[in-house]
């Protein structure tokens, strides 16, 4: 069985990232959305918050499962018999960090192997720190992340979403 896992933080979730879980879905039998649980990162949303969400705009994918994981990734990989990480990439800009951080893994653990997918260019823009930007003064994010997620992301700073023309 061919499994993947897709690490990062989701807070919260965009579509740039649910575009990249339909498209690593089709590729593995098994694809395991692992929701980072980082102390020296402040989350706007808890773990257990990002985790619910996930699952919520991802439950009519069979094959894919969300749960949260703090610790080296390897480590998580490993203890889901996974090989294989799914990055995506957005710009140049991320290339640098996305090559040295997945060169490092190899050197922890040489089975592993990461697999960058290419951002659907609707979406290479778009990040979680730019949604959280947006929806804190009141813009529009109702293009960046599922219809689900808005209204949460809105209640964070008490804005309601009705309020949002
Ligand atoms: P991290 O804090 O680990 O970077 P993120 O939640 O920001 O976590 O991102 C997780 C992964 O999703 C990363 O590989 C990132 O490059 C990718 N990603 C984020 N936004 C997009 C997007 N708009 N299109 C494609 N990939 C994206």
């Amino acid at each position: 069985m061919r499994i993947a896992v897709y690490p990062g933080s989701f807070d919260p979730v965009t579509m740039g990232h649910l575009d990249i879980i339909n498209r690593s879905a089709l590729l593995v039998d098994k694809l395991v959305v692992g929701v980072l649980n980082n102390n020296s990162k402040t989350p706007l949303f808890s773990v257990g918050e990002r985790v619910n969400m996930l699952k919520e705009v991802t439950k009519k994918i069979p094959n894919v499962e969300i749960t949260s994981f703090s610790g080296l990734l390897v480590d998580f990989v490993d203890s889901l018999d996974a090989k294989i990480v799914i990055r995506g990439l957005r710009a140049i800009t991320d290339f640098e960090y996305e090559l040295q951080m997945s060169q490092t893994n190899r050197m922890l653990n040489g089975s592993i192997d990461t697999i960058f997918l290419n951002t659907n260019l609707k979406y290479s823009y778009l990040s979680s720190s730019m949604v959280k930007e947006v929806a804190q003064y009141g813009g529009d994010i109702g293009e960046f992340v599922p219809e689900q997620v808005i209204a949460k992301v809105y209640e964070k700073y008490g804005i309601s979403k009705e309020s949002i023309s």
